[in-house]
């Protein structure tokens, strides 16, 4: 019997879900409710291929989670008819306490409530949608998966700020890293398509989409990644900025008077490809760029080059690499994107094949000439099927304890 997972990903004014095979990966249906709490919501509900939408307010989660229990009902597949065994809640941020998908309880919650200063926009979005789904669902597990719970393993070494003791110690400073989900789900990937053991192979992993982080596995852990104790470190991104000169927060505040609010604003949603180009869709990015804007060119360059010392920072971690994953929006479908961010690396043994990296992508994708020391792939990131597979094996263990 097929073992589905509904899979939530609750935003501060979205919920997006799919009905997943946590065996598989296959998914039947999903949707998504945007612009929950404002007049003009929409819910759209795509089952085999067809997209069924509903426009009108969704004034609270709770409205929205109901809407998408009767999608399901109206346009199939019926939740009843299906053998769903959890539903499985991206949460963004574990701290140093989440190190591995959780079963929801009143103490758990608790705890990630108290998580809420390190990652104040997302948790209370995330626990909000664990809050309505276990009414909605009281029969059902709920089971939570942390962004930050696939790097627990990076060392103290790579972790660790060079800040006071108090800051570490008593408010939990450090490097947590996100979209663990996706790498973990990449580099796992990336070793079956190289035929290696997980536990044989290290890899860096690109994921670039809206955020973007880089991420240096060796043997199926995460050993250091971009992102700090916040999404706002590391590669340039569409609207964050990526790694700062931390002097430049107090530079705004003493020369122009800036609050705490505006430099906020400013550094995670003006900044990145936005503030160096208008446009934060790397799609506009490049259409500026082909049509000769200069300001577009540079935002281009620095992106590239952002991943690039990455790349060359990571390989240094990691020693030996065997490959280069590229994955997410931008990741998998800018093949100008990876030939400039890796050019310049084949000393490294890192060489881009020109007519492979054109071609299509589907499953893992080669585009590293046969002959290279270290593989450069494409592989479309599927973080709902991991989120899905951890949430069952939770699930599966709480039953068969041991
Ligand atoms: P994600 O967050 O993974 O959905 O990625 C979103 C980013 O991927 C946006 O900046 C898009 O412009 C970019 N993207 C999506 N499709 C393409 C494409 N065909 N070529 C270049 N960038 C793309």
């Amino acid at each position: 019997m097929t073992a589905y997972v509904l899979v939530v990903n609750a935003g501060s004014s979205s919920l997006k879900y799919s009905l997943v095979d946590g065996e598989t990966g296959e998914s039947p249906a999903s949707g998504s409710v945007e612009r929950i709490g404002e007049s003009s919501g929409r819910l759209a509900h795509e089952v085999d291929g067809e997209k069924h939408t509903e426009d009108r307010e969704f004034e609270t989660f709770e409205d929205a989670w109901g809407a998408v229990v009767d999608a399901f009902e109206d346009h199939g597949p019926r939740l009843e008819d299906v053998e769903v065994v959890a539903v499985g809640h991206r949460v963004v941020h574990g701290g140093e306490q989440f190190v591995e998908p959780t079963l929801v309880d009143d103490d758990a919650v608790a705890a990630v409530e108290g998580l809420v200063p390190l990652a104040p926009l997302h948790n209370p979005a995330n626990l909000e949608g664990i809050a309505v789904a276990r009414k909605l669902f009281p029969e059902l597990p709920q089971v939570m998966v942390f962004d930050t719970a696939f790097h627990h393993t990076i060392p103290e070494v790579a972790h660790t700020y060079a800040v006071p003791r108090a800051w570490r110690e008593d408010h939990h400073i450090r490097r947590y890293g996100f979209h663990g989900t996706s790498h973990a789900f990449v580099s796992r990937a990336a070793a079956a398509a190289l035929g290696r053991a997980v536990s044989a192979t290290n890899v860096i992993v690109l994921h670039l989409g809206n955020g973007a982080s880089a991420t240096a596995v060796r043997g199926g852990e995460s050993v250091d990644t971009s992102m700090g104790l916040t999404p706002l470190e590391g590669l340039v991104m569409g609207t964050r900025s990526g790694d700062l000169d931390p002097a430049v927060h107090m530079h705004l505040h003493r020369s122009l008077g800036w609050s705490l609010e505006d430099i906020d604003r400013a550094l995670y949603r003006e900044s990145g490809l936005k503030g160096l180009a208008g446009e934060n869709d790397f799609r506009e990015v490049m259409r500026l760029r082909a049509s000769g804007d200069v300001g577009a060119a540079l935002a281009f360059d620095v992106y590239c080059y952002r991943i690039r010392k990455y790349v060359g920072a990571y390989y240094a971690v990691l020693g030996t690499v065997h490959a280069v994953v590229f994955t997410a929006g931008v990741g998998q479908h800018s093949a100008e994107l990876r030939a400039a961010a890796l050019s310049g690396l084949d000393r490294l043994g890192i060489v881009v094949d020109d007519v492979r990296n054109e071609g299509p992508v589907s499953g893992a994708t080669f585009v590293s000439p046969d002959d290279s020391d270290v593989a450069v792939l494409v592989i479309p990131t599927n973080e709902e099927y991991e989120i899905a597979r951890q949430a069952l094996e939770v699930v599966r263990r709480s039953v068969q304890p041991g």
